[in-house]
């Protein structure tokens, strides 16, 4: 990546974050090409950057949306996603979702639970629509990641077990208003082992085949997200060889792949751009305040992750320090215990693989504004979302003061 971290300082201010999208490019072309000749398509999961440019990219690139709220199937659809390429999912959808979710005649509900079920069915029912139905399956694997990250346990609140699968999926075949077409799983996040995927992938693809025993044929099969990405020293999945354990579970059943990357699409376009205020020494603990905060970028205090930080200075004299932002919380960090050169006011520090998860959780915590996000493509810089103000923050209260 060659962007110039200053240029675009001076150009619109910090704290920043700026997306490479020739990077997101390049991991959808190696994602969609390892799955070669089989049909598959290759749904973004839009909670990890709901830009609306960033989704637009992907769009023309030929994604689909994995979405797990109206909002994100209304953002995907704005920007020219068509509805048959676009999932929704999630454990706890409210009926006017569902309902709009039916009228826009999407691809699929990703349904998660018996009692969702019989909701969709009594919706479809009511609109006299008939809902195309995906079961989430939770095959009791153990993703072996972070266990905030992690979902393909039963002790985890999503999915059904194979034999209530089973049951919804006998339902879907004898309702009106219910179309069993197709079947999801989605392990956990930031997977770095592909076992536990190919044992989950292996469990799921059985039951498609019990189903087609007793002729239920589902179209579509969806293996979720969770593909990781190199924060640190990670070793990856290669993307092949995924592809591959899939589809040769998948043998023999003429059913399309869907897989629902996130993380794996865009993390790692991402820089958080943000600026040094102040040292300061508690006791014997150096401090580097920066003018980024937890209500920007939050994965350091929610889970604790790990994001690589760099001062983009030359002074060569490195001391252990915690680099923290101005928000009112001890948790309020980016890094501790981080080896860091002598800084001075206004010195820039990148903190990098910010391009999932790290914006979409932003919030105006200390009524700091959400800050501007930038697109980098073929070496040009463009604002995508313009940082907000003071009277953006309050806009939404301001007349109903007494
Ligand atoms: C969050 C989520 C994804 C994307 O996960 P990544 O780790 O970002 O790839 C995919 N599918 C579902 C159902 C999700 O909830």
């Amino acid at each position: 990546m060659s962007i110039n971290f200053k240029e675009l300082a001076n150009k619109y201010q910090t704290p920043y974050y700026v997306y490479d999208f020739d990077h997101i490019t390049k991991q959808y072309n190696e994602l969609k090409s390892s799955f070669k000749a089989r049909k598959s398509l290759v749904a973004y999961a839009v909670k990890a950057n709901s830009n609306l440019s960033v989704i637009k990219h992907l769009a023309n690139l030929g994604a689909g949306a994995d979405c797990v709220s109206i909002g994100e199937v209304k953002r995907a659809l704005k920007v020219g996603i068509p509805a048959y390429r676009i999932i929704f999912s999630g454990v706890g959808k409210i009926d006017s979702e569902i309902k709009e979710a039916l009228t826009l005649g999407i691809l699929m509900i990703n349904v998660e639970s018996d009692a969702e079920l019989n909701r969709v069915e009594q919706i479809a029912k009511e609109l006299d629509i008939v809902a195309r139905i995906s079961v989430r399956v939770n095959p009791n694997i153990d993703p072996k990641t972070h266990p905030y990250i992690s979902t393909g346990l039963h002790e985890n609140k999503f999915g059904v077990d194979i034999d209530t699968a089973k049951r919804m999926y006998i339902q879907c075949k004898n309702s009106d208003y219910l179309e069993p077409r197709g079947i999801h799983l989605h392990i956990g996040s930031q997977l770095t082992q592909l076992e536990p995927i190919k044992e989950s992938v292996k469990i799921v693809s059985d039951l498609v085949k019990n189903l087609a025993a007793i002729k239920i044929e589902l179209s579509f099969f969806d293996v979720g997200g969770g593909l990781g990405i190199i924060y640190d020293d990670e070793k990856l999945i290669d993307t092949n060889e995924y592809a591959q354990s899939i589809l040769e579970c998948l043998f023999g059943l003429d059913i399309t792949v869907v897989c629902e990357p996130g993380r794996f699409l865009v993390g790692n376009s991402g820089v958080f751009v943000t600026k040094v205020l102040y040292e300061k020494v508690n006791g014997n603990k150096r401090f580097v305040i920066v003018d980024g905060a937890m209500n920007d970028l939050l994965r350091p205090s929610l889970y604790n992750a790990y994001h690589k930080v760099e001062v983009l200075n030359d002074n060569q004299e490195f001391n252990d320090c915690n680099l923290v932002g101005p928000v009112c919380e001890s948790g309020d960090f980016f890094a501790k215990d981080v080896q860091l050169p002598k800084t001075q006011h206004d010195d820039l520090v990148a903190i990098y693989s910010a391009g999932a998860y790290c914006f979409t959780m932003a919030s105006n915590y200390n009524t700091r504004g959400k800050v501007a996000e930038i697109a980098y493509e073929d070496g040009k810089d463009r604002l995508i979302r313009k940082r907000e103000t003071f009277e953006d923050i309050i806009a939404l209260e301001e007349e109903y003061i007494k």
